[in-house]
């Protein structure tokens, strides 16, 4: 797979059937989704399409890549794949409503949260940052590597997926006491 030349597509050169946009993004070209992960295993590969529709651009199609997780009870790595279907609104002239995000000191564009619009000001798009944003918001809040994880033992600290430490358990099962334990722990 080779790697995605495209980093800042001036919009005005999109042609009126579309750009197609192949190809893999390495972990080190996504330094704030690392941070915010267990790591990437490997490239992120996309097969998208950018096309103008009326006053606004289309980015769709497909993504394939995942990130480490550390669940939140055991510990343990998991891989956790990235949403496979990207639909994204470009709106190349922001200006009306830009709200500057404080916490992404000199970044050109802003992700509105609620209808996966990205802003390209001057009409220009910043690829891997509106793909990355849209990465990170998708990411879980509570990463759990199995809905049936049994977490580490609050007495030994065994990894009780693994085996059964023997520890005697509280005489009253009390699953907040384990999370505060865990808390504590952490
Ligand atoms: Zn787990
Ligand atoms: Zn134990």
């Amino acid at each position: 797979m080779r790697e995605l030349n495209e980093s800042i597509i001036p919009l005005e050169q999109v042609p009126a059937e579309g750009l197609a946009l192949q190809g893999g993004i390495p972990p080190r070209r996504l330094d704030r989704l690392r941070e915010a992960t267990a790591g990437l295993p490997e490239a992120v590969a996309i097969d998208l399409r950018l096309e103008p529709r009326n006053d606004v651009y289309i980015l769709s199609g497909r993504v394939t890549g995942q990130v480490a997780l550390q669940c939140e009870y055991c510990r343990a790595h998991f891989d956790h794949p990235l949403a496979a279907e990207l639909f994204l609104t470009v709106e190349p002239d922001p200006e009306r409503e830009v709200q500057p995000d404080p916490a992404q000191k000199g970044e050109v564009w802003v992700l509105t949260q609620s209808d996966n619009q990205v802003e390209a000001p001057e009409g220009r798009l910043d690829l891997v940052g509106a793909l990355e944003d849209e990465w990170l918001l998708g990411l879980p809040q509570s990463p759990i590597c199995d809905p049936a994880c049994r977490g580490l033992c609050p007495v030994c600290g065994a990894d009780r997926n693994e085996a059964e430490c023997g520890c005697s358990r509280p005489r009253r099962e009390n699953p907040f006491a384990i999370l505060a334990q865990l808390k504590q722990d952490s």
